[in-house]
Parts: structure tokens; C-alpha cells; sequence
């Protein structure tokens, strides 16, 4: 899609520090890390949201959480990783290319902000 920044990374024409690639999932890290650990997971296919891309593709969907527990292992945070994906402006999202948060290697408080 033009103009999205997710789709311009997976295209290869932003650069980023990928981390993990699969057929259907490219793995990268956050420009502004929150945390030791904090990796994006998108899908290849632009999809606006997580559950758009859960409507038109269950498999990407699937993928980015196997893809996100991979990146989390490899990172030696097998056992403790938080996963998140803002949804709307209101909650945060600032990218509307449906992306994964893997955020690890802190305590992770509870509610999150
Ligand atoms: P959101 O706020 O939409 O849930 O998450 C978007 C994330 O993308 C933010 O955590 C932000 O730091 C990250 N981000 C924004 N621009 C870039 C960029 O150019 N490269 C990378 N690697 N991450 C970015």
C-alpha cells in the first residue's frame, strides 16, 4: 500500500533491523524501545488492524503470535514476553498497518498504561 511505513519496511525500502522472517510475517525492531526486548511483528499483506487481518487472513494472524514467541525465545524471554496490539488512535495506535508488540527483559506491570 502507499504511504505505509510497515509496508515500506517489509518492502525493504525503509530500513529496519529485522530480527525474524517467515512466509507471511517480517520481525523488526522498535525504533522506540520500551523495554530491552521490544520487536514489531507485521504481516507482508497490508491489513489496517489485528482484527482485520484475523478477518482476511486466520493463518498471518496464527503467524504473528508463533512468529512473536519465536522472537521472544531467541531473545531469551521464553518465559516472560507481553504481547500487544493498540487498536484505534485512542489506544494508541499510531501505525495502521496491523503490527504485534513482543515487549520483554522488565517487569511488566499490570493494568499496562
Ligand atoms: P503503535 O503505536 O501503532 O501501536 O506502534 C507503532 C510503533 O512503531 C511504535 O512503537 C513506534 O515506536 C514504531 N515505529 C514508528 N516509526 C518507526 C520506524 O520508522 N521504524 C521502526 N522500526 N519502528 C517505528
Amino acid at each position: 500500500m502507499d504511504d505505509c511505513l510497515f509496508c515500506s519496511i517489509v518492502a525493504g525500502d525503509v530500513p529496519a533491523e529485522v530480527v525474524h522472517v517467515t512466509e507471511r510475517t517480517v520481525a523488526f525492531r522498535d525504533i522506540n524501545p520500551q523495554a530491552p526486548t521490544h520487536v514489531l511483528v507485521v504481516p507482508r499483506e497490508h491489513h489496517r488492524d489485528a482484527a482485520a487481518l484475523a478477518a482476511a487472513d486466520p493463518q498471518a494472524s496464527a503467524e504473528l503470535v508463533t512468529t512473536a514467541a519465536a522472537v521472544a525465545a531467541a531473545e531469551g524471554h521464553a518465559e516472560a514476553y507481553r504481547l500487544v496490539f493498540n487498536t484505534g488512535a485512542g489506544a494508541g495506535q499510531t501505525v495502521f498497518h496491523a503490527h504485534l508488540h513482543v515487549v520483554a527483559g522488565r517487569d511488566l506491570g499490570w493494568p499496562p498504561g
